[in-house]
């Protein structure tokens, strides 16, 4: 069920969860900034998402309240996550999704990370 993308920030949700240990996931790579892990529904032949590590409900919430290190941390995790995939040369698409209209369904900020074949058009038209 998509949510709303503003707070309040619930601690209980699936990636706080995966943050604290206490379920698991297929991780890439993490640094004192990021997570980053398989999805587990995976869209694409690499679909990974990349999370922060501090407790941010969405894009919104992110680039509005966290500290100018977390940001360009987490940014530099992104590219470095891709890069680690061996997905600079053949390219890969990075989705956030926010909010009810975009069908945000987990409330703490991640990045898509797709690649591994081409990806088609940028939005669905139905
Ligand atoms: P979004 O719609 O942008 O909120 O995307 C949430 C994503 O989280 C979906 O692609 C789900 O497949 C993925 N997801 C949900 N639970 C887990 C989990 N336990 N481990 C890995 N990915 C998950």
């Amino acid at each position: 069920m998509a949510v709303s993308g503003r707070g309040p920030y619930d601690p209980q949700n699936v990636f706080a969860k995966i943050l604290r240990g206490e379920i698991p996931c297929r991780r890439v790579f993490e640094n004192e900034y990021a997570l980053a892990f398989h999805d587990i529904a995976p869209q694409a032949p690499v679909h990974v998402l990349v999370i922060p590590k501090g407790p941010y409900v969405s894009f919104a919430d992110f680039s509005q309240t966290a500290g100018e290190a977390e940001i360009a941390g987490f940014t530099r995790a992104v590219g470095h996550v891709a890069a680690l995939l061996g997905l600079e040369d053949s390219g890969y698409r990075l989705l956030a999704n926010m909010g009810v209209t975009a069908g945000q369904e987990v409330p703490h900020f991640h990045v898509h990370l797709f690649g591994g074949a081409a990806l088609g058009p940028m939005l669905h038209r139905p």
